[in-house]
């Protein structure tokens, strides 16, 4: 087993270093069992893409990365049982050549299942849960070095608490998911949506136009600046037919070519756009595989507020554009559907999330949360678990019915605290 000092270590954005006394990696299950086993305190790492304290530790930090990278398919009965440490792409790529498909995929292929599952990560779509709820069981080695496994049809009292979990209730070493066969995609973004189509009812219509929808803007004006819409030509029960070079979508016009959410970044580092049907894993993603996501240079906030306040969250943050515009790259909005993972932001809830792609200025971005945060209180936002927020954690807590339930697991699983850390002490203490 690799054990490197943590120094130099941090986040993909560089914009956390971990405090962690050691950094290691097992190359096997056995190895993994006998690190936890003779660590007072341990946190997994995923592939370090939050922006959050949630994966940091000033104890032992272990990859799982370097765990055979197994993906077993099952076709049969529609699942696949996946290493913790595999990346999305990689998956997806193994599935689709299998004839089979995830329903939903985060904006970048990067990141690790167990890490994207463990915070409760999410992609676009009315009907589309966070990618957490494909997971149909967990397999992961608890504080006593032991393997468990937690299955939604053996465990249904605790397995809702045992996904997003955000790794404090042992290190998951292998997830099932549930699939679907696969399917096309076809992306197609307009430019411009007019402030007109920003009312409720209108809202509503433009975030179901398409099986993923997301919302682009600035915050420059009143208008949103680009309508990036994911369509299934094979959806036939949608209400919105598949016309994907329409020249205008709710005002909004076609773009002239490709382009990037990111001022100044190219669009070459997106998924093809135009309209043209492709694999579901190349136009679900925004961002290539191969090329950096995002802008790189970076802090991210989200919060998620029911779907029906959507218009009146979106109103109170245009309040605040003079405030936000400035240290702002770009903003998402897109929406996730209702689930009943105890600590996913969706729990319960049909939602849309708000993100905020910040500049890299920790002190700009400071300074501008807590209005942020403010304008959204009325609609009890619920900060995503791997990006930055500063809701006092009483407020947090408020906005999750179950996390007693959840408190009550951890005891369970974790009874000595061995994978908790200040991010988890803090927003979710042991009972
Ligand atoms: C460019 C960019 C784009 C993004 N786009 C989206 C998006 O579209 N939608 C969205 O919702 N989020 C998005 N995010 C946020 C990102 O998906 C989450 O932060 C996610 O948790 C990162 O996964 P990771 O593998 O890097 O996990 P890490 O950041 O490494 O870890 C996150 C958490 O998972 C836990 N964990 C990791 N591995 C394990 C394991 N094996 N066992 C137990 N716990 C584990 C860690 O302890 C930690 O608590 C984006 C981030 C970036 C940088």
């Amino acid at each position: 087993m690799t054990a490197t000092p943590a120094a130099p270590l941090t986040n993909w954005a560089r914009t956390l270093t971990f405090g962690a006394r050691a950094v290691h990696r097992p190359g096997s299950v056995a190895e993994l069992q006998e690190l936890v086993r003779t660590s007072e305190r341990i946190r997994a790492l995923g592939t370090g893409h939050s922006f959050s304290r949630v994966a940091d530790t000033t104890a032992d930090l272990v990859s799982v990365a370097g765990l055979p990278p197994t993906v077993e398919i099952d076709p049969a009965r529609s699942r696949v049982t996946v290493a913790a440490g595999v990346r999305y792409g990689e998956l997806a790529e193994r599935l689709h050549r299998a004839g089979l498909a995830l329903r939903a995929m985060a904006s970048l292929p990067h990141i690790s299942v167990a890490g994207a599952c463990a915070t409760g990560t999410h992609g676009s779509g009315v009907t589309n849960q966070g990618l957490a709820s494909a997971v149909s069981a967990v397999e992961l080695v608890t504080g006593d070095g032991e393997l468990r496994t937690l299955s939604r049809a053996d465990d249904p009292e605790d397995f809702p608490g045992a996904v997003v979990a955000l790794g404090s209730l042992g290190v998951v070493v292998r997830l099932t998911l549930d699939v679907v066969p696969t399917y096309d995609v076809s992306q197609v973004v307009y430019e411009d949506l007019p402030a007109t189509s920003l009312g409720q009812d209108e809202l509503d219509e433009v975030l179901a136009g398409a099986y993923s929808v997301s919302l682009f803007t600035r915050w420059r004006g009143d208008d949103v600046d680009q309508v990036w819409l994911k369509h299934r030509p094979d959806d036939a029960g949608t209400d919105q037919p598949w016309a994907p070079r329409a020249t205008t979508f709710h005002g909004a016009r076609l773009a002239a070519g490709p382009v990037h959410p990111v001022p100044g970044m190219p669009a070459e580092s997106c998924t093809v756009q135009g309209g043209d049907p492709g694999p579901w894993h190349e136009r679900l993603p925004h961002f290539r595989a191969a090329f950096t996501p995002s802008s790189g240079e970076e802090i991210q906030s989200e919060y998620l507020v029911a779907r029906a306040d959507a218009a009146a969250a979106l109103t109170a943050l245009r309040g605040l554009r003079e405030r936000v515009a400035p240290v702002l790259h770009v903003s998402e909005v897109r929406t996730v559907a209702a689930d009943d993972l105890w600590l996913s932001p969706a729990y319960g809830r049909d939602s849309v999330a708000l993100h905020f792609t910040w500049h890299k200025d920790p002190g700009g971005v400071a300074a501008v949360l807590p209005a942020v945060e403010e304008a959204l209180a009325p609609y009890a936002p619920r900060p995503h678990w791997g990006k930055v927020f500063t809701i006092a954690p009483d407020v947090v807590r408020s906005a999750y019915p179950r996390i007693g339930d959840f408190a009550a697991l951890a005891d369970h699983l974790d009874p000595t605290g061995t994978f908790r850390n200040d991010f988890v002490d803090t927003y979710l203490p042991p009972r």
